[in-house]
């Protein structure tokens, strides 16, 4: 009796040593993969969550984890990504040159980050200025001495901002309020007439402007003039771009503005499999992808690994790319 009750008490320790040295193996091989997004009512949210959840599908082949938090916007990512706090991140191109550059200390007090690496641009994202229709406000101009939001600081949007203020030759205290309100909260306090304006370089539609257009009556007005054409012409990552008509309730006409363009990026810290993987998700399953939002309805494979991107490709991106033919 008092052996066999030795033996199964070794057996069963044996067969627990054996399961914790299979556990051991299966956590050192399974990785992770953060995607920075932005505010829970925009697009790159949208976006990074639906990756992440193609991503997980096929776990079981890659063992490959995603996840897509909420976080302040384009400056705050490429500066998690700066510090290794996020592998990847949604961002506009303009703070994509400046972070791979090091043009905006201000923004990015590390210097430039060498590290940086594009993998591929996403939708156009037009500067998009939404007003209450019964503030008076029609032109850009009209913005001064108004209660306007300018964004969340650590926003791509809100540095967008403070560049054609600079250009205009702006300062805070030109408006009313200038409030800092993040994009999530921005179309709550347009409708309970907190503010007069919201300003945000967004895809479109985005959750954000359709609630600001569909909970009060608020237009959208155009962002044009010498000040905006000198921005378009002097730097590559500026664009001149429309809102649709018909896109929003209130503006059924075109509306000129400028915009910028939405990149993924990552960093050389990243590991190639990891991204590798990522893409390699996203562009097998390329039509799937292009549903997960309606601003990606028009994205081309050609123009996404070529276009808006201002630091090298990261290697992982490179391999697929050059699986399929496409370098
Ligand atoms: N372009 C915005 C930013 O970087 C975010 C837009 C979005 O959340 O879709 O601040």
């Amino acid at each position: 009796m008092r052996s066999t009750t030795f033996k199964s008490t070794l057996l069963g320790l044996s067969a627990a040593a054996l399961l914790a040295g299979a556990a051991a193996t299966a956590q050192a091989q399974e990785k992770f993969v953060t995607i920075g997004t932005g505010g829970q009512t925009g697009v790159y949210y949208v976006v990074g969550q639906s990756i992440c959840r193609l991503v997980n599908r096929g776990q079981a082949d890659h063992n490959i984890k995603c996840t897509a938090p909420s976080t302040g916007g384009s400056v705050a990512n490429l500066n998690a990504i700066a510090n290794g706090e996020q592998d990847m991140g949604v961002v506009q191109s303009d703070w994509q040159y400046h972070a791979y550059n090091g043009t905006a200390p201000d923004k990015f007090p590390q210097g430039a980050n060498k590290e940086l690496r594009a993998v591929f641009s996403v939708h156009p994202e037009p500067f998009t200025v939404v007003a209450r229709k019964d503030s008076g406000i029609k032109t850009f101009d009209d913005l001064k001495g108004k209660r306007v939001n300018v964004g969340n600081p650590g926003s791509g949007a809100r540095g967008t901002m403070e560049v054609v203020m600079e250009k205009l030759g702006w300062q805070m205290s030109d408006f009313k309020l200038a409030a800092e309100l993040q994009s999530a909260e921005q179309a709550a306090a347009l409708c309970d007439n907190k503010i007069d304006a919201i300003v945000f370089t967004v895809g479109h539609p985005s959750g954000t402007i359709k609630e600001a257009t569909t909970s009060c009556d608020s237009i959208i007005i155009p962002v044009t003039g010498a000040a905006i054409d000198s921005l378009v012409n002097d730097n590559a990552y500026y664009a001149k771009a429309t809102v649709v008509g018909g896109t929003y309730d209130g503006t059924a006409e075109d509306v000129e503005t400028f915009g910028v363009g939405a990149t993924f990026v990552s960093s050389t810290k990243a590991d190639e499999e990891t991204i590798y993987q990522v893409v390699k998700t996203v562009f097998d399953n390329f039509d799937r992808f292009k549903n997960l939002h309606p601003a990606f309805a028009n994205l081309k494979e050609a123009d996404m690994i070529t276009k808006n991107l201002s630091a090298p490709l990261h290697p992982g991106a490179e391999r697929y790319y050059k699986e399929r033919g496409w370098m």
